[in-house]
């Protein structure tokens, strides 16, 4: 069996939650106590209010594409099989912005505005990212 061999993410004290519950296939966010918004990424401060109130809550997981990137060159060689593939940053329902990937359709048809969904992959026993993938027909 071979080992990942890509970066993956170091939660630390603010993002714990946030890698945990992606392990469960969960996507949660921190909503803020004062002014009610949702941010990412996760931190300890809201950056609207300043507030250091906040819980972590479920949202849909939905979003649309706000822009991206098709990478054609690999940043490092474990990354080669990979290529082409898609950056980018989905504008979620609930408001923040996530950088990750568009996975499921070709990098052709990927296009600003399109409605996308998480999909969660299980990279190693102990990390999960999410990525998103075109909205499935029908789904709302
Ligand atoms: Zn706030």
């Amino acid at each position: 069996m071979s080992e990942y061999q890509k970066p993956i993410p170091e939660p630390d004290f603010d993002s714990l939650r946030f890698w945990e519950e992606c392990r469960n296939h969960h996507l949660v966010l921190q909503r803020c106590g004062q002014c009610q918004r949702f941010r990412y990424f996760p931190r300890a401060i809201c950056p609207t209010c300043m507030s250091d109130q906040y819980e972590w809550e479920p949202v849909s997981g939905r979003g649309s594409v706000y822009t991206y990137s098709v990478v054609e060159r690999p940043p490092s060689p474990e990354f080669a099989a990979d290529v082409p593939y898609v950056v980018a940053l989905v504008e979620l329902a609930e408001g923040p912005r996530m950088t990750s990937n568009v996975v499921g359709c070709s990098p052709r048809e990927v296009r600003i505005g399109m409605p996308v969904e998480v999909t969660f992959d299980d990279v190693t026993p102990y990390c999960t990212l999410p990525r998103f993938r075109p909205l499935a027909e029908g789904g709302r």
